[in-house]
């Protein structure tokens, strides 16, 4: 019996952080199952990646090449077949990258196996193996087990440490004829990170409220002026944005939007519950369906010209009541 790692390189052909958290999950699932395990890399040059895991004690197999070194759905899928293929493993476990995401429950369907995708966790108990996964948006964390084989799994990041034992690894090359794929790959765009305003390692969240978006006392509203003022901290401070679920839902009523809101801003009941050390809400009313968005946000603020909004009422330790427009430009000029 065997356990399958999996993992593809990045454009640098380094291993991903949590492709090294999922290393540890298999290895450690490998060894208390008393199973062998074998690592599989795709890439477009694999030796240093694999040398960067050689520790493991691992079986080596590796699919290389310029067609694999972008994800593409029909060449990923190619080679983690080829691989499984020449390990024959009864679990495949899997970084939850996007790579994967896409062409693993291929893999399944090809095996004839099975796929659960997301997982906290996968650990040996009382000899069988065993999955973790959240449900409700990290309310509940359910476990199940499967007699499907082979079972593959992807975990998602951030449950494990990050494997690290370099060395010299002998990876036998898989061989996959893919010149009948039809996608072509005419080049990768990266978002630029001023663009990419969800960022879940930044320290600050900062919500955006629909108040920015409503007529303020001058009876106009100044939804370019906002964006500005809020781009303008965001820049400065590569705080997260999250957002209320109203402002988030005006474009779909025709109103005047904030341009780089999208429904992945959401905080709240029906939206996210990030995770930052502090958070700062602006022209939001602090609503019980978006404050416990923020239960795990230790330090909150708030900023409303409405000193009985929700912020009001114990949800935010200081609310400072004023104008957001006013408040934020001088913040921005501090900064
Ligand atoms: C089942 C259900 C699920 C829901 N899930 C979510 C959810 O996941 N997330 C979520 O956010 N909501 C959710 N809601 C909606 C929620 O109840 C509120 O309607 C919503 O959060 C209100 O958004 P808001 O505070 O931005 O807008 P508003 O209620 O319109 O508040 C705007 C605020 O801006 C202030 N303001 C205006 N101008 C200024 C200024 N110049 N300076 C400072 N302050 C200013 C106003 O005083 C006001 O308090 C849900 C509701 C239901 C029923």
């Amino acid at each position: 019996m065997t356990v399958l790692y999996l993992a593809h390189t990045e454009c640098d052909n380094t291993l991903h952080k949590s492709a090294l958290e999922a290393l540890t999950v298999a290895k450690a699932l490998a060894d208390d199952l008393g199973e062998d395990l074998a690592v599989g890399v795709i890439g477009g040059d694999i030796q240093a990646a694999a040398d960067s895991v050689a520790g493991c004690g691992a079986t080596f197999y590796g699919v290389a090449g310029a067609d694999f070194a972008e994800g593409r759905y029909a060449s990923d899928l190619a080679a983690a077949e080829a691989i499984a293929k020449a390990v024959n493993p009864d679990l495949v476990i899997a970084p939850a990258t996007s790579r994967f995401s896409r062409a693993l429950p291929g893999l399944a369907v090809r095996l004839g196996g099975r796929v659960d995708t997301h997982l906290s966790g996968f650990a040996a108990e009382d000899g069988k193996p065993v999955a973790r996964r959240w449900f409700y948006r990290q309310r509940m964390e359910g476990t199940l087990t499967r007699d499907e084989r082979p079972w593959i799994v992807t975990l998602d990041s951030g449950c494990a440490a990050a494997f690290s034992g370099a060395g010299t690894a002998d990876v036998e090359a898989v061989s996959v004829d893919v010149s009948g794929v039809r996608t072509k790959v005419a080049g990768v765009e990266c978002v630029s990170e001023d663009a990419q305003t969800i960022r879940p390692d930044a320290e600050l969240l900062f919500v955006a409220g629909a108040g920015w978006t409503k007529k303020q006392a001058d009876g106009a509203t100044h939804v370019d002026e906002a964006e500005a003022t809020i781009q303008a901290f965001l820049g400065g401070t590569k705080a997260s944005l999250g957002s209320s679920k109203s402002l988030v839902d005006i474009s779909g009523e025709g109103g005047a939007v904030i341009s780089f809101l999208t429904h992945m801003h959401q905080v709240g009941q029906t939206g996210a519950t990030p995770r930052h050390a502090k958070g700062l809400s602006t022209c939001c009313h602090g609503e019980e369906p978006h404050v416990v968005g923020w239960r795990f946000i230790n330090e909150r603020r708030a900023v409303n010209t409405d000193a009985g909004c929700g912020w009001a009422q114990g949800k935010c330790d200081v609310l400072y009541v004023g104008d957001a427009f006013a408040i934020m430009k001088k913040v921005n000029e501090l900064l």
